[in-house]
């Protein structure tokens, strides 16, 4: 696969092939709680997990999805010109919730120009009800369904320790579900959660791979305010790895990955002021530089490491 940047597979160069031309994707909040921190799954929630529950750029769930995504594609509209969009269900566990409910929030932003709906949610909130109600609302307004679904780590002992409520088994039967259905899986990681090291790191690359997922989201662990794992940071009971460490498993993670996924997200954008450590106190966009130019300085790109599928032993 040629990439135009040469490095990896951007979220922008995947839209532009799918739909001909630029698509923003508008964030909307339907939804205040998850499985996680009520007793479904688990109590108190990600033990990273603070009350905006993963989301900090949604209007208040207060206000319909309708009118909140009128109200931010009216100001994208006119900063970019923009004429088709994604409608980015984000914040907590939008599954998780009443169908007649679900359907009704997501069906009333099948308006004109929206052209896909993309659901963030949990892999144990996933199942044949809500994936027929996507399957309904694809094939009537013609919009394309994303999924997405933190996984954080595919090391099954650290998802134990971040109180995540699932395993990995979650995941990979909630790909097959979803798999059946055609629509696309992104999945999101955190790549320096203290539990894990660069083979974790490595690992997830390859069974993202083998699962075929369509994108990833890679994100950093920053520390927030009045969250269990502040606590246990302030307390020294683990360490963050280095700036330096960091980009060097971005690198390898890429190295890895299938080169037809593709990166919707290379570092997250945190919110500095309720955070006790955020992204080594540099901006979003001074990483991804960090990263981009190690891989021009080891002559790599995504993929350039991932011959181990397909039986490569046989090969
Ligand atoms: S699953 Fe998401 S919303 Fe629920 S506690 Fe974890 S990070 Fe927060």
């Amino acid at each position: 696969m040629n990439y135009k940047n040469d490095l990896y597979y951007t979220y922008s160069e995947f839209l532009l092939e799918t739909y001909g031309e630029k698509v923003y994707k508008i964030p909307v909040s339907i939804s205040n709680t998850c499985p996680n921190r009520d007793g479904k799954s688990g109590w108190g929630g990600c033990i990273f997990c603070g009350d905006a529950g993963a989301g900090h750029e949604t209007l208040s769930s207060e206000i319909t999805p309708l009118e909140q995504f009128k109200r931010n594609s009216e100001y994208i509209s006119r900063k970019y010109k923009a004429n088709k969009f994604i409608v980015y269900f984000q914040d907590f566990t939008n599954t998780y919730m009443d169908a007649d409910a679900f359907r009704s929030n997501l069906e009333q932003v099948c308006v004109e120009n929206v052209v896909g709906i993309a659901v963030s949610t949990r892999p144990d909130c996933i199942n044949h009800i809500y994936l027929d109600i996507l399957k309904v609302l694809e094939e009537k307004y013609n919009v394309r369904i994303y999924l997405e679904m933190g996984l954080q780590t595919v090391n099954y002992h650290s998802l134990i320790k971040i109180n995540r409520g699932h395993t990995l088994a979650e995941f990979i039967d909630a790909v097959g579900m979803i798999k059946g259905y055609g629509f696309e899986i992104c999945a999101h990681l955190i790549l320096n959660l203290p539990w894990d090291d660069e083979v974790d790191i490595i690992e997830g690359a390859k069974i993202l791979s083998a699962l075929k997922i369509s994108s990833v989201k890679l994100h950093a662990l920053y520390i927030e305010k009045n969250t269990a794992m502040a606590e246990m940071y302030e307390n020294n009971e683990f360490k963050m790895i280095d700036l330096e460490n960091y980009v060097n498993r971005v690198v390898s993670f890429l190295e890895y990955l299938s080169p037809d996924i593709c990166i919707q997200r290379l570092i997250g954008r945190v919110p500095q002021e309720n955070s006790i450590f955020a992204n080594w106190d540099r901006s979003w966009w001074i990483i991804k530089d960090m990263i981009e130019d190690k891989m021009k300085e080891s002559n790599t790109r995504q993929g350039a490491k991932c011959h181990y599928l397909g039986g490569a032993a046989l090969r």
